[in-house]
């Protein structure tokens, strides 16, 4: 238990915190628009992430409290729990109603979050709170909830509670992330293999490119319905039941089916990215990361030319990386137009990276972007 924390629990709470735990952020290495075509998905846990210090309390109340926020929310136990307005602690509550839903007693709780996640980037403060406290509250009452219904019950709570139409994947990946390791999930079948990635002398570098959000639910909903279209056209001749069935081979044999060139293309990427996945899992397994690097670079041209949801900001991010050799790959993670890249960077060169980086990238869009670094943590766990 990290003691700054403990002392601020015992200040707020007027009693010492009983229980510590964490659960990190996370980046998907690769597999890009594949989650909505039952494909092959590869994120990580990163070592950025959300401590929740806990302790019962006899008044039966439950008390949120947050270090990054100032709001905070005294509630008694009730039967059920609703959302109020656009709160943080949203997020806890929506993980206390999903134990209510499936008749699990609760019982009052001081509950102190603090997390370095950064916020609204890409990295999913959101499924590292949700995870967190379904977590802390599955063992400090003896829920006897698995991982995966832990995962299933926070997508819930993204979905049903918040409202944010999301998959599964980075509930998935802070859960079940672990150090050094990547998560190769199959979003159809929720199937999944953990995955030797070594970083070896490198960094992940995270690059937020600060674009502010705008049209890109209009352009993600047209992937999915061209995606629909490509797999509509598809089935006339093979059985399948997604995009991700079928390979690059037999995809150049069958293209002719789609009568939009496209959709064609949307396709094409989306199956092609789905067989770099299975590659980077066999290279990051031999520890090629110069390989990996490859496909990194592979994924985003793929996201830029067939699939176009890249855009200036990112394309400018992975166009200094190639001028880097320092670099070993990057690509834009999530689902593009802004967000976040990713890059793969020699440890001693990251600072220089970031300066160099930060000063391109300013000259070319306009503003700064951000620059984190981090290794491939644990998944969400008791400290
Ligand atoms: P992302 O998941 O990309 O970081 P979201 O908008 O989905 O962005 O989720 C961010 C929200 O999650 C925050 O606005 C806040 O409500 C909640 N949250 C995340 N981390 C914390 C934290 N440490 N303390 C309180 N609330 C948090
Ligand atoms: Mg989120």
């Amino acid at each position: 238990m990290k003691p700054d924390l403990q002392q601020k629990f015992t200040a707020l709470f007027n009693q010492p915190a009983t229980r510590s735990f964490f659960a990190p952020g996370r980046v998907n290495l690769i597999g890009e628009h594949i989650d909505y075509n039952g494909g092959l998905v590869l994120p990580c846990s990163i070592t950025f992430g959300t401590n929740l210090l806990v302790a019962e309390n006899k008044e039966g109340i439950f008390r949120f409290r947050s270090l990054d926020f100032e709001d905070q929310l005294d509630i008694p136990m009730q039967g059920a729990y609703t959302k109020k307005g656009k709160e943080w602690f949203n997020y806890p509550l929506g993980v206390m109603q999903q134990f209510l839903l499936h008749n699990k007693q609760l019982k009052g709780l001081d509950m102190l979050f603090k997390g370095d996640v950064p916020i609204g980037s890409g990295l999913s403060s959101s499924a590292s709170i949700e995870i967190v406290t379904a977590f802390a509250l599955n063992e400090t009452y003896q829920s006897g909830f698995s991982k995966l219904e832990l995962v299933q019950m926070c997508k819930k709570v993204e979905n049903d509670f918040i409202g944010v139409n999301s998959g599964i994947m980075d509930q998935f990946a802070v859960a079940f992330g672990e150090k050094d390791k990547a998560i190769e999930l199959n979003c159809d079948t929720l199937d999944y293999k953990i995955v030797d990635c070594k970083l070896q002398d490198y960094v992940l570098a995270i690059i937020n490119t600060n674009k502010p959000r705008k049209l890109s639910e209009s352009k993600y909903n047209e992937r999915v319905e061209e995606c629909q279209t490509a797999l509509k056209d598809l089935q006339k001749e093979l059985q399948i039941d997604n995009l991700c069935d079928i390979d690059t081979a037999t995809f150049n044999k069958n293209e002719g089916l789609i009568e939009n060139e496209t959709v064609k293309k949307r396709a094409r990427h989306v199956i092609e990215e789905n067989d770099r996945v299975k590659e980077a899992t066999h290279v990051l397994a031999d520890g090629n990361l110069k390989r990996f690097g490859e496909l990194l670079y592979a994924s985003h041209a793929s996201l830029k030319d067939l699939y176009e949801v890249t855009g200036k900001e990112l394309d400018t991010i992975v166009e200094f990386c190639k001028t880097q050799e320092t670099v070993a790959g990057a690509r834009m993670t999530g689902a593009g137009f802004g967000g976040c890249a990713i890059a793969l960077v020699k440890h001693d060169a990251y600072d220089d990276f970031a300066k160099k980086l930060t000063r391109y990238y300013t000259e070319k869009v306009g503003y700064e972007p951000a620059v984190y670094h981090s290794l491939i943590g644990d998944g969400v766990k008791e400290e």
